[in-house]
Order: C-alpha cells, then sequence, then structure tokens
C-alpha cells in the first residue's frame, strides 16, 4: 500500500520503518494534515496521522477523492477525526487503541511529583548557586486522597502506581474498572471526587461530555489548594477557567501535559520566535504550573508498539478490507 505520513518527526519515520520491513511504501511528510497540505496525499491509499492533524470533514473529502481508503491513526484518541465524515466518503479509520499505558501513566505520576517537589524550581535554583529551600516545600504523597477521572487502560496504571505511594484513591467513570476496584480505589460521583480529592488527575477522553470538565463551576467544588493534573486531552480543561482557578488561590498547582489549542504550538521548536498563544503564555507565568509538550507517550516502548500497530492495522487492511482497530462513528470505537 502506498501511505502518507503526515507530521512526522525524526522518530517516528525510525519507528515506522523499523515496523514496516519494506512491506508497504512509506512516503513521509513534516507539515502537519489540512486542507491545504492534503494534495500531498494524492494517490495514496493510506493517510497516517497523529493528534493535531486535521482530520475534519473538509480535510477528509479531498483525501478521498483523491483516492484515500484509510486513515491509519498513530494514537489512541480519536477526539480530532469527523467520523461521521468518514463514514459518509467509505473511508476507514483506524488507531492505536493501547500502546503502553505505562508511558502515560509514568509520566502522570512524574507531573504529580515534580510539581509537588517543585523539581523545576530546584533545578534552576541549584545551577544558579541557590540552595535556599524557602518555596521549595511540598507535602507527603502517602495518605492523600487522589481522585482519577477515567479509569481505562492509563487509569488503571495511575491507580496502581498510586496505591504504591500510599494514596487513598477515589474514582470517577461512567464504567467503572473491577481492577481499580480491586486495587481499593472508590467510585463515586463526580461531584464527591472533586470535593474531597488532594490531587485530582484526567484520563478520560475527549468527548462532548468531557469538553470543558474542568471549567469554572468544577474548580468551584475543588478542595482549596487542589493539584490538577491533565494528561489526557486539552480541551476537558477550560484553560481561562484553570487560570482563574489559579490567580485566585483555589487550585494550588497545575500539572499539564496538554493544552486545548496545542496545534499551534506543541511539536515545534518555537525557540527563536515567540509564543503565539496569550493564554498560554499566562499559563507560564505561574511558578506553580509545570507543562510538558504532549509528552507522556514518549517512550521507546511506546514508540514501537505505536509503529507496530499502526502497520498491523495497514496490513489487515489491505488483506481483509478492514483495519485490526477500526474506530465506527455510530460505536464511538
Ligand atoms: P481508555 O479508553 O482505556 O479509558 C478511558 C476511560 O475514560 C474509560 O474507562 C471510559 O469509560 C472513561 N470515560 C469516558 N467518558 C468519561 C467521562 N465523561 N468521565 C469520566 N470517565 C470517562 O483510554 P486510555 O488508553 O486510558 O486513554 C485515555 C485518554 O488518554 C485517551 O483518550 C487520550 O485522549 C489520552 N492519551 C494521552 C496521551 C498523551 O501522550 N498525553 C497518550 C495516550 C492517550
Amino acid at each position: 500500500m502506498r501511505i502518507a505520513v503526515f507530521s512526522t518527526k525524526p522518530y517516528d519515520r525510525t519507528y515506522l520503518e523499523k515496523a514496516n520491513q519494506g512491506a508497504h511504501e512509506l512516503a513521509f511528510f513534516e507539515v502537519r494534515l489540512s486542507l491545504e497540505t492534503a494534495p500531498l496525499a494524492a494517490g495514496a491509499d493510506v493517510v497516517c496521522a497523529f493528534v493535531n492533524d486535521d482530520l475534519s470533514a473538509d480535510v477528509i473529502a479531498a483525501l478521498a477523492e483523491a483516492g484515500t481508503r484509510l486513515i491509519a491513526l498513530r494514537s489512541a484518541g480519536f477526539n480530532h477525526v469527523d467520523l461521521a465524515a468518514a463514514e459518509a466518503a467509505g473511508v476507514y479509520v483506524a488507531r492505536v487503541p493501547a500502546y503502553s499505558p505505562h508511558a502515560v501513566a509514568e509520566h502522570t505520576v512524574a507531573l504529580i511529583l515534580g510539581l509537588n517537589r517543585k523539581l523545576h524550581r530546584a533545578y534552576n535554583r541549584v545551577r544558579e548557586g541557590n540552595f535556599a529551600l524557602e518555596g521549595l516545600l511540598g507535602f507527603d504523597l502517602q495518605g492523600k486522597t487522589v481522585g482519577v477521572v477515567g479509569t481505562g487502560q492509563i487509569g488503571e496504571v495511575v491507580c496502581r502506581i498510586l496505591k504504591g505511594f500510599g494514596c487513598a484513591l477515589l474514582a470517577y467513570d461512567p464504567y467503572p474498572n473491577d481492577a481499580c476496584t480491586e486495587l481499593g480505589a472508590r467510585y463515586v460521583e463526580l461531584n464527591e471526587l472533586l470535593g474531597a480529592s488532594d490531587v485530582i488527575t484526567l484520563q478520560c477522553p475527549l468527548t462532548p461530555d468531557t469538553h470543558h470538565l474542568i471549567n469554572e463551576e468544577t474548580v468551584a467544588k475543588m478542595k482549596p489548594g487542589v493539584m490538577l493534573i491533565n494528561t489526557s486531552r486539552g480541551a476537558v480543561v477550560d484553560t481561562r477557567a484553570l487560570i482563574r482557578g489559579l490567580k485566585s488561590g483555589a487550585i494550588g498547582s497545575v500539572g499539564l501535559d496538554v493544552y486545548e489549542e496545542e496545534a499551534d504550538l506543541f511539536f515545534e521548536d518555537l525557540s527563536q520566535t515567540f509564543i503565539p498563544d496569550d493564554v498560554f503564555a499566562r499559563l507560564l507565568t505561574f511558578s506553580n504550573v509545570l507543562i510538558t509538550g504532549h509528552q507522556a507517550f514518549f517512550t521507546e516502548e511506546a514508540l514501537t508498539a505505536i509503529a507496530e500497530t499502526t502497520m498491523a492495522n495497514i496490513t489487515t487492511f489491505e488483506r481483509d478490507g478492514a483495519p485490526l482497530h477500526p474506530v465506527r462513528a455510530a460505536s464511538g470505537d
């Protein structure tokens, strides 16, 4: 099959070529997929896309017209794909449902620990010969209550790790996971989780139900000084409400790996220009905010699994006419 790979970084190329082993014809494009760049995929059976590629109805229609029959996502999340448009155009969509929940869960815990013990500030201080401890006070994670919103594959691993730290676990998920209950997590309503948690971590997908789940109203229900972590999708959090919560002190600290307008920022080196997003720039002014640029998935194991599953989706599509892990509009999966 001819595959047009968008948003390619050198590491994508390395891992995809290794998983491909010459089976398919790969064309790599560094640019993001958009209406303007879609013509690059002309004649490709498959378009291979990542989280910030534009897969809206117009783009899908343009791809379908130029011969694309499968969109193979290199991600688990598919909130950026207009599934109804894909179905109408007869284009299959496939994803990587599980690559390494450990990668994302471990990064989530890294953000909790780093933020709590203020490693980002300590690192800079020590390099400047400042060994004062004022402003670096943290808390014991042992005995604290952590609320996990979304207890699927990643949320389950988060629960498992935090149980090891001696945390009490609260969980909110419309579909409770027995493994989390066995780990000692107690399923409660969202309001109870918001009011009782010292740390809240978001591990749910972005859906119409979870869009801006964290907003003015839900922030007001949180324990004063709460630590909020988001490694799911940016738009689960209303960033402006988050900033107001930080300014009032309602929110004590924030760890983010995702941001609702990240498509214009993340995965690029903007250090020689400027940050064009004033809301994001405001977030960077808080010393109690720790942000990483959508790197939670970025481990060797995860990249290997993403590449292998993507190639398996494509090979299965070629052989059977349907990918191994299809995403369907009707089922939401
Ligand atoms: P999963 O499908 O295994 O689990 C998601 C869980 O969220 C499910 O149990 C589901 O029932 C629950 N959920 C759905 N709607 C909910 C709601 N309204 N409130 C609470 N819970 C709800 O998915 P996963 O593999 O655990 O991944 C979760 C999300 O993490 C993905 O959808 C993706 O957006 C994000 N993710 C981020 C990165 C990263 O690098 N930062 C990498 C992979 C995945």
